[in-house]
């Protein structure tokens, strides 16, 4: 694959690693573009097999999970929908209510919070048709659709989030450029993703969970992010570190299962395991104290419905 930013073909291995979520085809790999600087999944299945080979619907984020592990799955993405709608209404002012669209909106927990909670207009893209179909159900408004093929008009909303979904787009450029133009002047983008440069991802090495290759095709530095929101038309407003010590956890049980035959050792390493939860906590509190954290969410600020090239993401531009 060529770079998803500028078109260039010259890049550098970064890493090469395999699906550790579903075991199939392998292995990656990820390179950063010498032109650009963008870091990007350079071997990766075609457009259509990645979509319907790589997202079944027992997939992490479509929350299908059944009985007590589904209810407190449920719980979490509650409690962190609150979180997510507090920290907005900090930055959107006196805008009221807020219209609000979330690309790729899953289960619907954020759009169902910001509605009921606090009485946000809010609407939805989910590609996922049955996710979509039953948000219908309940009376959301949202589009079974990618963000290319959405067919909304421009300038409708003060607001457009998208938690862990940048990452997973082909085309993160068009598809920046097309928030830009739904966002009303002056209004936000708010995007939680993965960060290049957490601790975690050096030390974990390969099994680092948020490389979550092939679904993640970008991957992004505080920097980089940056540079490619300047180019499509928007400004900073806030990068805010994230605490999610399960990144640890996860990473570090891909690390077991990879080097460990024995099973009791590999079972004592389970995600569920309140010894390993504890681990991980310690670790999130240390890098995020004295570093860098595994997610991040930025705050960008629509400054112009102008686009610059993409020469590099390296360079923050003053707009
Ligand atoms: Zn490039």
């Amino acid at each position: 694959m060529n770079c998803a930013c500028c078109g260039g073909w010259d890049a550098d291995r970064v890493i090469q690693t395999p699906d550790y979520e579903l075991h199939i085809d392998a292995p990656f790999e990820i390179s950063a573009c010498r032109n650009c600087g963008h870091i990007y999944t350079s071997v990766r299945p075609g457009r259509s097999a990645l979509f319907s080979k790589f997202y079944p619907d027992e997939y992490i984020c479509y929350g299908g999970k059944r009985g007590v592990d589904g209810f407190m799955d449920r719980k979490r993405m509650e409690g962190q929908a609150v979180q997510r709608a507090k920290m907005i209404k900090k930055y959107v002012g006196q805008r009221n209510p807020v219209r609000l669209l979330e690309v790729g909106c899953a289960t619907g927990e954020f759009i169902k919070t910001c509605r009921n909670r606090f009485g946000w207009e809010v609407a939805g893209i989910e590609p996922n048709r049955p996710l979509s179909d039953a948000l219908n159900r309940e009376g959301y408004p949202v589009l079974p659709s990618t963000l290319e093929d959405a067919d909304i008009p421009d300038e409708q909303y003060d607001v457009v989030s998208l938690f862990n979904v940048l990452e997973h787009l082909w085309d993160p450029v068009y598809s920046l450029k097309r928030i830009n133009r739904l966002l009303k002047p002056g209004g936000l983008a708010v995007l939680e993703l993965p960060n290049f440069d957490s601790p975690s991802r050096k030390r974990f090495g390969k099994h680092w969970f948020l490389y979550h290759l092939p679904r993640h095709l970008s991957h992004f530095t505080k920097k980089s992010l940056t540079g490619l929101m300047n180019g499509c038309g928007f400004e900073k407003v806030d990068i805010l570190k994230q605490f999610r010590p399960t990144v640890n956890v996860l990473s570090f049980q891909y690390a077991v299962q990879d080097r460990i035959r024995s099973n009791p050792v590999r079972s004592f390493c389970s995600a569920r395991n309140p010894a390993m939860i504890a681990a991980g906590i310690f670790f999130e509190l240390l890098q995020n104290r004295m570093g860098d954290s595994n997610i991040i969410t930025a705050i960008f600020r629509k400054t112009a419905a102008v686009f610059q090239p993409i020469v590099s993401l390296l360079k923050e531009r003053t707009l």
